[in-house]
């Protein structure tokens, strides 16, 4: 039996990173994903000439000295993608805010749209901390440590400036919000709390204020990936296999036991076996205890009990004739009233570009709908109950789309979709249809989450539910750091 050096599992954002970079620098690796094609929560599906992203839209991370940057660089890969500006805009209440990604322009913006003192220093501050934050990223491999090894590696970092910034892992966005005398601008607030939502997966009162800094500066660095979420990560899938790497599709991984030899045996669902000298898995750390046994499983079962939290999706995707300009491809909708069955009070919206033909025929754009939802609240229901459930948050989100956006009156919708906790449970196998990671929280911040190094030999974890979070570039830095890892060993 061939021994490989590393089974990655998982074939999302996280896993392919891993895999591409481990192939890239000589490990044989082996990928198993259970769906038929690479994207997890960042995938697609095809409806006759159109494609859907299913989940993320916005790449972001990009730049030299960020984790999606550093990984195409080092791999050759050019991503075909298109940098916004505006990177987004916003309805809220009888507001059009436009977010420019210019931070001068999108500061004027925000000090007209709302109370203008306090405006140009809170963000101000945001933006640096923003940038002090990747900075520190940089050097964070060995973190959260989990030796006494890795804690040394630390001791360079501790500097007067970083310690004055950790405390930002202890302190909500809140905290700034009242420095700057804004938290009693009702609206402001509101504002920031839906777009720390779709970013730390939490609002001001809890999302810790250093991470919430990269959750809000954000739409200045927003990337449109041509044809879609899954094109920069199917580069990734090209770069394993010219390095000869393998990737098998259909094989959803069922149980990992590690061998007397320190090896591991992985079998699938399919029957396979494969055995390995390394693991790395992106899945949800939630769904592991369920494929591993003994001290791995209990090790995985602690690491759940700690981490309870997730939250679901509640999504749409259809085709819609082209009968307007758009500023840009990624809208948030504050809903004018709340939406059954979800947890947020705004949606995003994404459309694809005009130019983008690979996404929709001339004449047409394809648009994503997102909102967060309990996952609890999609299972355990008898069927008539699940869809009448599906067809009030469809036609809500599909009121408020129609409310703001009168230039598509009249025009043809095809193809409407909708996908709940469920449909994710089902394509992506997450545990509970769980996605979008474990929400950042100054309860347990950063330092808390699972680190990438597991207690077991060469067995690592990455993915959102894994230091350091949510969204494609924070997953890309697992990924990279498991690999410098590796490399340094
Ligand atoms: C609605 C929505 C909108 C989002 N918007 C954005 C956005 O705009 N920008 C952004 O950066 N992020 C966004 N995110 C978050 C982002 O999509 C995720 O954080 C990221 O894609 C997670 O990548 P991953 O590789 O960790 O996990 P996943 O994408 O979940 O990949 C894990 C892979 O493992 C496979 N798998 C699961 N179990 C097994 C098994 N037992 N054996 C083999 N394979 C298995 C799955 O099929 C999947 O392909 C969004 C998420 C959602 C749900």
């Amino acid at each position: 039996m061939m021994v490989v050096d590393y089974v990655i599992i998982g074939a999302g954002y996280a896993g392919l990173s891993a895999a591409a970079l481990l192939s890239h620098f000589g490990f044989s690796v082996v990928v198993l994903e259970s769906h038929t094609y690479v994207g997890g929560c960042a995938s697609y599906f095809d409806r006759k000439e159109f494609t859907f992203d299913v989940g993320a839209t916005t790449l972001s991370g990009l730049l030299p000295h960020q984790p999606l940057g550093k990984i195409f660089s080092t791999l050759g890969i050019t991503p075909k993608v298109k940098k916004l500006e505006p990177g987004m805009v916003i309805f809220l209440d009888d507001k059009k805010i436009i977010r420019y990604a210019n931070q001068q322009r999108w500061i004027t913006e925000a000090e007209q749209q709302f109370q203008s003192k306090g405006q140009k220093k809170f963000w101000d501050t945001l933006f640096t901390m923003e940038a002090e934050l990747w900075n520190m990223l940089e050097h964070l491999v060995y973190f959260p440590p989990t030796s006494l090894r890795d804690a040394l590696t630390l001791l360079p970092l501790i500097k007067p400036s970083v310690l004055r910034s950790s405390t930002g892992l202890i302190r909500p966005l809140y905290v700034l919000l009242e420095q700057y005398g804004l938290h009693n601008d009702r609206q402001f607030v509101r504002f920031v709390d839906e777009q720390l939502l779709i970013s730390t997966q939490n609002k001001s009162d809890l999302a810790p204020l250093l991470p919430s800094s990269i959750g809000l500066v954000y739409p200045s660095e927003t990337y449109y990936p041509m044809g879609g979420m899954n094109k920069p990560v199917e580069q990734l899938e090209q770069s394993v296999r010219k390095n000869n790497g393998s990737i098998f599709f259909k094989q959803r991984v069922t149980s990992i036991e590690q061998l007397p030899s320190k090896q591991y045996k992985i079998s699938t669902a399919k029957g396979k076996e494969f055995h390995t000298k390394g693991i790395i898995s992106s899945i949800p750390i939630w769904n592991l205890p369920a494929i591993t046994s003994g001290s791995i499983q209990k090790y995985f079962e602690k690491k759940s009990r700690q981490h309870p939290d997730g939250w679901g999706a509640f999504t749409i995707n259809f085709a819609i004739e082209d009968t307007m300009d758009l500023e840009t491809a990624y809208y948030q909708l504050h809903s004018q009233s709340p939406i059954p069955y979800c947890s947020s009070d705004s949606l995003f919206v994404s459309f694809s570009l005009r130019e983008d033909r690979e996404k929709s025929p001339e004449g047409w754009y394809t648009v994503t709908i997102s909102t967060h939802t309990k996952a609890e609240d999609w299972f355990a229901l008898s069927e008539d109950e699940y869809e009448r459930r599906k067809e009030a948050v469809t036609k809500h989100l599909l009121q408020e789309f129609d409310n703001r956006f009168d230039g598509f009156k009249g025009a043809v919708k095809q193809y409407v979709l909708a996908g709940t906790p469920r449909t994710f449970e089902f394509y992506t196998k997450r545990y509970n249809g769980y996605v979008g990671g474990i929400p950042h929280t100054i309860e347990k911040p950063l330092p808390f989450m699972t680190p990438n190094k597991t207690p077991f030999d060469n067995f690592y974890v990455i993915g959102d539910t894994t230091f350091p979070g949510q969204g494609t570039p924070a997953v890309a830095l697992g990924a990279w750091n498991v690999v410098q890892r590796i490399l340094r060993k």
